[in-house]
């Protein structure tokens, strides 16, 4: 299997890629092509800075899988993106895109940089270059990029603006953008709406009451702010949220919709204070960790109290923390599910791009509500079926799909 030196990210994802393969009994040599990158662009980006002096930047777009479609991962801005780092994001795309079955591969893109000091217009420079840069190996048939850390819509259109200049008129060529430049409507609370729904959903396939079950969420961002939202209209109690300042914590249930009018919760009146760390070992039925990688960690694992843990944030459970979690009985929803309702609002916007239509919002929700629902069930079946947990289940429902893809490609057979 072939891996970069050991705990880095990429050989982290290749390790459980290999488990699953073991799992599905794949042939090696599937195996080792799961293992690797289609292809990996490395670009320098000489920026001209605040003092007239050029900085060069690296960017990358990584391009892991396109074997059920074009690729599709978002473009991250931040200054620990790696080589190693982009490689494992794009292969953990390649998974969630086959998990919640869309006809996409996986990709990843980024930018080694410090967001927070860009002027708009060096952000506006950056992305521009970035994309005619790589403009050869994107499109809406061949890689969509979206927003991630450090980018958002704007990001997103000034992308399209400048891909079409080369391309022509292509809005489909990304995802995630304006609603007034060809986004579409649902598409920014889709991954928070789709965390909710498989909140319900777990507490459904456990036998509990949605009703009254009690959430603490840590992230009160994109994701976090409408998870909160959907979990409280689908009945469940807020009974903490925080982010980085800080928050408020109820048993009796909090006031999101109040707490949602504030630029940050840190200061907020409406609870008792919680700390951004602290929320995440609040007694709770359903915890969401909404913000952070690694925040359940070796650390904290041993305080935190849910039965349900809904992974809405990439990676926010360390693999030790997964297994001692595993170990006391708590079910662990894994982030390539729990997440994807993001990516699953990306097509339904790719798709309504490339047939120029517009759907209703309702449309929107319903779709994304029943592909939800649909992943859910079969990677809790297939959990019944190798007598795995949800994480290693999902993986093989994604992994098996893209290595079927393969072979009826005949590249390997
Ligand atoms: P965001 O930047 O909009 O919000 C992040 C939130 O986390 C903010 O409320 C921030 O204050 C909080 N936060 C940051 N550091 C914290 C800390 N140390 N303690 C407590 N809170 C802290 O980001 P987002 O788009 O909501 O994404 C959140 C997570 O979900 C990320 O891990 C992201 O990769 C993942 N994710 C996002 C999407 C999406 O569509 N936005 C899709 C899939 C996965």
């Amino acid at each position: 299997m072939p891996t970069s030196e050991p705990n880095n990210p990429f050989a982290e994802v290749n390790e459980q890629i290999a488990l699953t393969g073991e799992i599905l009994k794949l042939k090696p040599g599937v195996v080792a092509e799961l293992c690797q990158c289609e292809r990996e662009v490395v670009i320098a980006i000489p920026m001209r800075g605040l003092d007239e002096d050029v900085e060069v930047l690296t960017g990358y777009r990584v391009q892991h899988s396109s074997a059920r479609g074009p690729r599709k991962g978002g473009i991250r801005f931040h200054q620990d993106v790696d080589l190693d780092d982009v490689r494992a994001l794009a292969s953990l795309m390649t998974w969630k895109t086959a998990l919640i079955d869309v006809p996409f591969g996986g990709a990843k893109g980024g930018v080694a940089v410090d967001a927070t000091k860009l002027t708009p217009l060096q952000r506006e420079e950056l992305i521009r270059r970035w994309t005619r840069s790589l403009a050869e190996v994107l499109g809406p048939q061949r890689d969509i990029p979206a927003p991630d850390l450090g980018t958002d819509a704007l990001t997103m259109a000034w992308l399209m603006d400048e891909y079409n200049r080369i391309a022509g008129f292509q809005p489909a060529c990304v995802t995630g953008k304006p609603l007034g430049l060809f986004g579409v409507a649902g598409r920014d609370e889709a991954t928070g709406r789709g965390v909710a729904q498989i909140a319900a959903e777990t507490l459904g396939a456990a036998g509990k009451p949605v009703n009254g079950a009690r959430v603490a969420l840590q992230g009160f961002g994109n994701v976090g702010r409408h998870a909160a939202r959907v979990c409280s209209e689908l009945g469940m109690r807020i009974v903490a949220i925080a982010d980085v300042t800080g928050g408020v914590q109820d048993q009796g249930g909090l006031d999101v919709a109040a707490l949602a009018t504030l630029p940050t919760l840190g200061q907020a009146q409406l609870g008792e204070p919680v700390g951004a760390a602290e929320v995440l070992t609040v007694d709770c039925d359903v915890l969401i960790p909404a913000a952070l990688g690694g925040a359940i960690n070796e650390a904290n694992v041993a305080d935190v109290k849910c039965e349900f843990l809904i992974e809405a944030a990439n990676h926010p459970t360390t693999t030790t923390a997964d297994s001692v979690l595993r170990g006391r009985g708590v079910t662990v929803v894994p982030d390539i599910l729990a997440n994807s309702g993001g990516v699953l609002g990306s097509y339904f916007e790719w798709t309504q791009n490339l047939q120029e239509i517009n759907w209703p919002i309702e449309r929107f929700r319903s779709e994304l509500n029943s592909r939800m629902k649909r992943a859910f069930e079969l990677v809790v079946t297939t959990s019944q079926h190798y007598g795995v947990d949800l994480r290693t289940a999902a993986l093989v429902v994604a992994v098996g799909r893209v290595a079927d893809a393969i072979a009826l490609r005949g590249s390997l057979v």
